[in-house]
């Protein structure tokens, strides 16, 4: 018996329906790629976060599936009892060589990763420096640290200066700015090179969240720290394995010896959970090594986000300027990002609105995210459908 804590929850949802804030979930029934078919009808797919493309790879589904054969669907076993398998061992190492790092270590999610990583490294003498549009999971794990708590408006440098002085006059012992690589609403990058300048300057360490780089941005697809020219200024980086690199799942810290190895005695995430599956494992790995090779796919995704940006700005959207394959077209207004998302789904281009809360309430907007699975075609019925669907609601 719930006693009435059930009627509780059910009015809540109805607030969020009546707010027009509720999410519904597109079911997908073909693999994630450039198309993908929803309802019986194929539709392009410009809201994935498979940037190269490798998510239906077949040579990473070749390896999740010999290794799952070979090894059977998973660890039963967090990793320190007996969950820690060799393909453990090697996604690590390859995680830790493609970033530069000492070392890496492994999560269940990036997710889990930033939720174990604060409470780990930082005690409550200690600062953490955090851009004020972090992912939620950067908020989560700094709340659930005994750190003190600063926070500098995104990539504005005077008051990351603020906030380092802030963090130094109230007598903190270590200090860790914390950012992410690239912004996944707005899709500009960090500051990286002027973030490590302040860093030396405060005597701060500097954690980046990969998320929306590692694979597909930078020399390699190596990320902002290349992009950026930061390289190996930058301490700690987190990651996963859910976006580019093969799309399953799993998160991963990769940073100086120390941290890597406290992590393994300390963060609950990976203390209390269990070991990536082995198939899992085996996928990402086949999937840094596409990734690390593939300047041919990092050429055509840049190529699709440049072709759909130039169109799109020539139709006259107003888009979030950027070089990222996230763009992200601004209608300003939640009812009417709505409309043109179902317009846009009713002519078969599959794109998500994304408003207040998840972004302030007058930038409400359509989240573009540009893949290298996205064919000529694909791109070209893309751009006529939003003309379409613009005109038709007036935006253009
Ligand atoms: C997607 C994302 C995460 C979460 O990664 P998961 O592996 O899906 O848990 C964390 N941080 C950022 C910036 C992200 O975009």
């Amino acid at each position: 018996m719930m006693h009435g804590l059930a009627e509780h929850l059910s009015a809540t949802l109805d607030q969020i329906r009546a707010d027009g804030l509720e999410k519904p979930e597109t079911v997908i029934a073909s693999s994630q790629s450039g198309s993908v078919t929803v309802a019986g009808r194929q539709m392009v797919n410009l809201c994935a976060n498979n940037y190269l493309g490798l998510a239906d790879h077949p040579e990473v589904v070749e390896a999740t599936i010999r290794a799952t054969e070979k090894y059977g669907s998973g660890m039963a076993s967090v990793r320190f009892i007996c969950g820690t398998h060799e393909l453990h061992k090697e996604l690590e190492g390859a995680v830790a060589r493609y970033l530069e790092k000492d070392d890496a270590i492994l999560f269940g999610s990036c997710f889990d990763a930033n939720g174990g990583i604060f409470e780990t490294i930082l005690g409550p003498e200690d600062a953490v420096i955090s851009d004020t549009l972090n992912h939620a999971s950067i908020i989560d794990g700094v709340r659930l640290s005994k750190a003190r708590r600063y926070r500098f408006h995104t990539s504005d440098m005077d008051d990351l200066r603020l906030q380092l002085q802030a963090a130094d006059d109230d007598g903190a012992r270590f200090k860790l700015i914390v950012t992410d690589g690239v912004f996944s609403m707005d899709g500009f990058i960090a500051n990286l090179p002027e973030i490590c300048d302040l860093a030396e300057d405060y005597r701060a360490a500097v954690l980046i969240d990969e998320c929306h780089a590692t694979g597909h941005l930078g020399d390699k697809g190596k990320g902002t720290p290349t992009l950026t020219g930061a390289g190996n200024r930058v301490d700690i980086i987190s990651g996963t394995f859910g976006k580019t690199l093969g799309g399953a799942m799993g998160g991963f810290v990769a940073g100086p010896q120390p941290v890597v190895d406290l992590l393994r005695q300390r963060a609950r995430p990976y203390l209390f959970s269990n070991a990536l599956p082995p198939g899992v494992a085996a996928g990402a790995l086949k999937a840094i090594e596409i990734a690390e090779q593939a300047d041919d796919l990092r050429a055509t995704l840049a190529r699709n986000t440049a072709r759909f940006r130039t169109a799109m700005t020539e139709a006259g959207f107003d888009l979030v300027p950027g070089e990222t394959p996230i763009i992200p077209v601004m209608l300003h207004d939640a009812v009417k990002a709505q409309a043109m998302a179902q317009s846009l789904r009713d002519r078969g281009v599959l794109v998500s609105a994304f408003s207040f809360p998840v972004v302030p309430r007058d930038q409400a907007r359509i989240r573009t995210q540009m893949s290298a699975a996205l064919t000529d075609d694909n791109i070209g019925f893309a751009i006529d459908a939003f003309v379409g669907a613009g005109r038709e609601l007036g935006v253009i």
